[in-house]
Order: structure tokens, then C-alpha cells, then sequence
């Protein structure tokens, strides 16, 4: 209020009432926290692609293979995918153990881990995570799956969420499981959201090492893109004329991470079921829409990591020390058994043909089943 109005206080008080009713009407109301720079865009027409490749990107990320998970319409499939090739240097100083500049004193227990698993896994894959690394971060980590299983619920307890989600490996089934992970972790007031398949190993300490590097309150998406160029998605009409979006995106099946500052952003996109519904307007996988929100309608880059790994790489150049070093690894499925880590001195491939013990064993020799005085051989 003014102060200098002293001769006509009367007709200055009215004036002063009306000039603030004025501001309050022009005031905007009524938007999120984190106000859209690009509105959600309209569904995709059923007769153009909705996905379709951009052009080389100079990530320096290698690989080139995109393929499909039987999905039947999307043209990327049930996840972005393709990366081939040995660990890739990019970002290293930034990312890498000594790398970051917003160091906080992070805890294992800040970061919430969500494992994507389904019916048939649970003994074939879960039962051997459960008896390695999950066993290190049992705390933090939380299995989303799609069956009561009552000998998976006596193992993990309130930390098996049974999403009752379909129990197939089509894109709206796959949406739903990353929709009710998002929602458990906002719940959860934990400072870190990170994703994993239920054929990922996690190295807590090098995740721990990694994340400590940031905040939790600035804007993080980091992990592994699958491509060695951003993907492009129909959106509405942008400031520049163009009616694509292009954006990178980190694959589900290396495992990624988000900030809570930046989960929080993405809410008007993915909290309470608005995650399925975006992933259906775009028509893109789970993994892709977590990047088309973020990079596409939040203009927050992903940081490309070297050190998160998915089979759709050639894993056998992991090799020796190194692999002790990486935030997670993963295994060839069945027709591709033989591309796993390279690691010796532990297991054989027999016994242990996924290596996950064998790295398990490494990082924590005195585990009860390892064997007796045998680590760190590689
Ligand atoms: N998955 C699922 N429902 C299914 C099939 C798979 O939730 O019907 C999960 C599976 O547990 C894993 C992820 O989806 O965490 C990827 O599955 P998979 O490794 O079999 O396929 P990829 O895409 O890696 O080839
Ligand atoms: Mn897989």
C-alpha cells in the first residue's frame, strides 16, 4: 500500500482497492508447480507412425540395432532398443566415480530401487537376484509384479507390490507396472527413483557412488540410451512450426535413475494413472514416454552413463575389475547365453551361468555361499 497519499487518503485507498483487484484478475491460476513448456499432445492418428528414427545424433553413443519386443503396433515395439558395442567413455568425467560437483551425503536408503519382474520370472529370475545384490539392499528395493505369488511374498514381504497389471509383455501392461513404480516411489518421500528389470544385477555402492554425485532437488535422468540418436514422436504443433518432438531416452532394461526434484515435475504427466495415458496419447513404450516426458515435454536432459548395461550390448567386453566398477549388468536371454560379463575365478559358467554370483562373490566375498578365500581373481 502507499504510503504518500496522506491529503486524499479517501479517494488513494479506492484507488489502491481497485489497482489490487485488477492485478489479482490478471494474476494466471490454477497451474502445477511445474507448468508445461509444451502441452501433452493430442493422440497420435491411428494411420501415421508415432515413433519414428531421427537422424545420427552425436552422442557418441554406439549401435545401431532397434528392434521390437512383440509389440504389435508401435513402431519401436515394447521398448527403444539396439545398443551394441563396448562400454562407451561418453561422459565419464561427469559421470564416473569422481565426477559431479553437488555432492550430498546420500545413503543407500534415500534411493528407492523398483525391479520389474512378471509370473514366470519369479523363480527362473528373481529368486537369484533375491540371493544376490537385492540381498545388499533389501530396504530399498521393491519388486513390481503381476501374481500374488505366496512364496515370493514370504521372501520380500511388503516389498513384493503385486501391481495387478496384466501379466503380458505388451506396452499398456508394461505402462501400468511403471505407472504404480512411479506412484510407490512419490510415496515413498525417497530421494531417488531408479528402474530395473528383473535381469539387471545393481551394484549398490557404485549406484550409490554415482547418485551421490548430484542432488536430489535438481532436475537428474541418467542411464543407458539404447540408440545412438534421439527419437522423434508426434506431438502437437511447436513454436517452431514442427509437429515432432525429438528426444533421447534411457532403456528400461539397463536400468536408469530420476531425481525427486524431477519425478515431482512429471507428475501432471504421470502420477495416478496419467502415466498410461500419456504412454497411449504417444504410443510409445514405458521407458520411451519416461523419456519423451522428461526430455520431450520437460526439455531436462538425460545424462548418457556408460555404466549401466542391458543384454541388447555385447556384455562379454565387460571384463575383469571393471565389471566391479558398473552400476548395473544383465545376461543374454536364452538364445544368446553366451553374452554375459566376463568374470573368472569364482564360478564356472555351469554353476553360474548368468556370472551374477561370480560378481556378487567379488563384491561381497564373505556372503555365506561364496566360496572360502577366493576373490578379487580376474
Ligand atoms: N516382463 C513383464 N511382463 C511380461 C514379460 C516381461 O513385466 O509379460 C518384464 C520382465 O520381467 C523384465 C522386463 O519386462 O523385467 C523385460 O523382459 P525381458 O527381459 O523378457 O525382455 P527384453 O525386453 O529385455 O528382451
Ligand atoms: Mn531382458
Amino acid at each position: 500500500m502507499s504510503g504518500s497519499c496522506l491529503g486524499l487518503r479517501k479517494a488513494c485507498f479506492l484507488l489502491s482497492v481497485s489497482a489490487a483487484a485488477l492485478l489479482l484478475l490478471l494474476l494466471p491460476r490454477g497451474q502445477p508447480p511445474a507448468a508445461p513448456r509444451r502441452r501433452p499432445p493430442p493422440a497420435a492418428g491411428p494411420s501415421g507412425p508415432p515413433l519414428q528414427r531421427a537422424g545420427p545424433g552425436g552422442s557418441g553413443v554406439h549401435g545401431t540395432r532397434a528392434g521390437s519386443r512383440g509389440e504389435p503396433s508401435g513402431a519401436l515395439g515394447g521398448r527403444g532398443r539396439g545398443l551394441s558395442g563396448s562400454p562407451q567413455p561418453v561422459l565419464k568425467s561427469r559421470l564416473g566415480p569422481a565426477g559431479g560437483s553437488a555432492r550430498e551425503s546420500l545413503e543407500l536408503k534415500d534411493i528407492f530401487i523398483a525391479v520389474k519382474t512378471t509370473r514366470k520370472y519369479h523363480k527362473s529370475r528373481l529368486d537369484l537376484l533375491l540371493q544376490t545384490w537385492i540381498s545388499q539392499a533389501r530396504g530399498q528395493t521393491f519388486i513390481f509384479t503381476d501374481w500374488e505369488d505366496r512364496e515370493l511374498r514370504l521372501k520380500a514381504g511388503d516389498h513384493m507390490i503385486n501391481t495387478n497389471c496384466s501379466a503380458v509383455h505388451t506396452r499398456q501392461a508394461l505402462c501400468c507396472k511403471m505407472s504404480v513404480e512411479y506412484d510407490k516411489f512419490l510415496e515413498s518421500g525417497q530421494k531417488w527413483f531408479c528402474h530395473v528389470d528383473d535381469d539387471n544385477y545393481v551394484n549398490p555402492r557404485t549406484l550409490l557412488r554415482l547418485l551421490s554425485a548430484f542432488s536430489h532437488s535438481q532436475d537428474v535422468y541418467v542411464g543407458r540410451p539404447s540408440l545412438d540418436h534421439p527419437i522423434e514422436a508426434a506431438d502437437h504443433v511447436q513454436s517452431d512450426g514442427s509437429t515432432t518432438v525429438k528426444f533421447w531416452f534411457a532403456t528400461g532394461g539397463a536400468g536408469f535413475c530420476i531425481s525427486r526434484g524431477l519425478a515431482l515435475k512429471m507428475s501432471p504427466w504421470a502420477s495416478l494413472g496419467n502415466f498410461i495415458s500419456t504412454a497411449e496419447r504417444v504410443r510409445l513404450p514405458d521407458d520411451c514416454t519416461i523419456g519423451y516426458i522428461i526430455e520431450g515435454l520437460l526439455e531436462v536432459k538425460l545424462l548418457h552413463s556408460p555404466l549401466f548395461h542391458s543384454h541388447l550390448e555385447n556384455l562379454q567386453r565387460l571384463q575383469g575389475e571393471s565389471v566391479l566398477q558398473q552400476v548395473t549388468l544383465s545376461y543374454g536371454d536364452p538364445e544368446n547365453k553366451h553374452n554375459v560379463v566376463s568374470v573368472g575365478g569364482v564360478f564356472g559358467l555351469q554353476q553360474d551361468p548368468t556370472r551374477f554370483k561370480s560378481v556378487h562373490c567379488l563384491l561381497y566375498p564373505d556372503t555365506i555361499w561364496c566360496p572360502a578365500k577366493k576373490s578379487h581373481n580376474s
